[in-house]
């Protein structure tokens, strides 16, 4: 059985304690994952500090951009392994994991580099009146040991979105990803090893949350900022241990989308985005729409052409080409989902197609599959409308007007994202304006320009991260003032 193991100060580390990394596909267990404890954790912060006091503390911008690159380019080499480890974790399907995940975890390296070699510093000019001037520029310098604390549904993609630019700005990094998917994180440690990265300024621990690495990063006296993805709840958590040291944090958390479709929308356009808006990743991504607001007008077309398509839908084994949608990440995710539909039942929802779990007849019954699935008829109140279910489910609704619209859309304590569809051109600009979130997408959605600001509003998160934002994060800005005195009698 394949073993996992951490990765500290340049080496690779076993644990006595183990867990077992299981299969989402068929419930079977792909590797034995080396959980670390405190004292591994403490050791991996402590290996950090060190790197940053010695080689890696003095590497130049140019030099880290080359590492980067470099990173990148082994990651390419070994391209085939990322997308079998994280299939394996995970069970999503190839279509998405080579097109999505593993290409925009090697793309996060590129773009850093390039954002990172070109970032402009401040400098500004402040007169005086006796004729004399202040010169002020920044510097930017590392946080530190940054915490790296991700989720399991887009496993690769969202660590090394925080990982490469806090590698960039000449940070340290302890990493902890999800214990759902420990695989690409350890295939990426290989890599860091690979490309020459310096022992210590990339450390992996594996583990949980509570009681385990997770907690332990997070509470640690010498941890020197924590950026985290994953939900809202474990995020408050994580900001209460960090407020004890006043630690920077930076935060992507859960969401409660809103999509709003207009009946003016490209009809066709909208029903495809929407197709990837609702299940992508069997609907485990942050920015899915779980709620769906439409234009009554064509809210029974859009109804009926919705469950049309999730009928032909390819629900099927992950290495099929032609699979759109796989299971959810595990059992006990499934089991959460499955509450949510009980939940709808009770709230009174109709529903138009799922509810269930699919049944096939071989070892995928063992898996966590479970339908794509579309409910209405719930006030805008109930729970299933108001709470992040994170699966393949939304709640369609109609609406009469803009106003209306843009109201209910907003009436949410998240604020992550939303995507709306319309082909008049004004509508697009004030609605998207009016919503209370991080991204807005207009006529499309997860498309995404890693130079700009991501990050939510609201229980969504804290900060934004991307391009300069994100070097903004991981760097601790000093600003040198000089006096120049005004010219004098010699
Ligand atoms: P989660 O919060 O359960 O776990 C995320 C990570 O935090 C895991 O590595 C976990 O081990 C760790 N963790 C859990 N409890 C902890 C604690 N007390 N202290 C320290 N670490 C702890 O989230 P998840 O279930 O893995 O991911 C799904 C959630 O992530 C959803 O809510 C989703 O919306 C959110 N998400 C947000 C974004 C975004 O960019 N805003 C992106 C992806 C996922």
């Amino acid at each position: 059985m394949k073993q996992l193991l951490n990765y500290v100060n340049g080496r690779w580390v076993e644990s006595h304690k183990t867990f077992e990394d299981v299969s989402p596909v068929d419930g079977s267990v792909v590797a034995i994952v080396h959980e670390a404890g405190r004292e591994l954790v403490d050791e991996a912060i402590k290996a950090g500090h060190r790197a940053l006091a010695g080689e890696w503390g003095r590497t130049t911008v140019a030099a880290r951009v080359i590492l980067l690159r470099r990173i990148a380019d082994e990651m390419e080499r070994r391209q085939e392994d990322f997308i079998a480890a994280e299939m394996a974790d995970t069970g999503k399907p190839l279509s998405m994991a080579s097109s999505i995940d593993i290409p925009r975890g090697i793309a996060n390296f590129r773009t850093f580099a390039d954002i990172i070699s070109t970032a402009p510093l401040e400098s500004h000019r402040l007169d005086l009146p006796d004729g004399s001037y202040a010169l002020n520029y920044t510097t930017r310098k590392p946080l530190g040991v940054v915490g790296v604390i991700s989720p399991w549904n887009l496993p690769l993609l969202l660590l090394t979105w925080k990982v490469a630019p806090a590698l960039a700005c000449g940070n340290a990094v302890v990493v902890k990803p999800s214990e759902e998917t420990p695989a690409t994180a350890t295939l990426l440690a290989e890599v860091m090893e690979a490309a020459g990265v310096p022992a210590g300024a990339f450390n992996l621990v594996h583990g949980f949350g509570p009681n385990s690495a997770g907690e332990s990063i997070s509470n640690h006296p010498d941890i020197s900022a924590i950026t985290f993805t994953g939900e809202s709840r474990t995020g408050s958590t994580i900001m209460r241990a960090a407020a004890e040291g006043v630690k920077p944090v930076s935060f992507e958390l859960g969401g409660k989308n809103a999509a709003l479709i207009f009946a003016d929308c490209d009809f066709e356009q909208m029903l495809d985005g929407m197709m990837r808006a609702l299940f992508l990743n069997s609907g485990q991504v942050c920015l899915c729409s779980e709620r769906v607001y439409v234009e009554r007008a064509i809210y029974d077309r859009f109804c009926n052409a919705l469950v049309k398509r999730i009928k032909d839908m390819k629900v099927d084994w992950p290495h099929d080409p032609a699979t759109e949608m796989g299971p959810l990440i595990s059992a006990k995710h499934r089991d959460k989902v499955l509450t949510y539909f009980e939940l709808a039942r009770q709230e009174g929802a109709t529903f138009l197609t799922g509810g269930g779990i699919p049944h096939f007849g071989d070892e995928r019954d063992r898996g966590a599959w479970i339908e794509p699935t579309v409910i209405s008829g719930l006030q805008d109140d109930a729970r299933c409308v108001r709470e992040e279910i994170f699966g393949p489910i939304c709640h369609v609704s109609p609406f009469d007007s803009e106003r209306e619209v843009i109201a209910r859309a907003n009436d949410t304590k998240y604020g992550l994202a939303s995507t709306i569809w319309t082909s008049n051109l004004s509508r697009a600009h004030r609605v998207s304006e009016a919503m209370r979130v991080g991204i807005s997408w207009v006529n499309t959605w997860f498309l995404r320009d890693l130079r700009t600001p991501f990050g939510g509003a609201g229980l969504s998160g804290v900060g934004r991260e991307g391009g300069m934002h994100s070097l903004n994060f991981y760097s601790e800005l000093t600003n040198v003032c000089v006096r120049v005195d005004s010219e004098t009698e010699q």
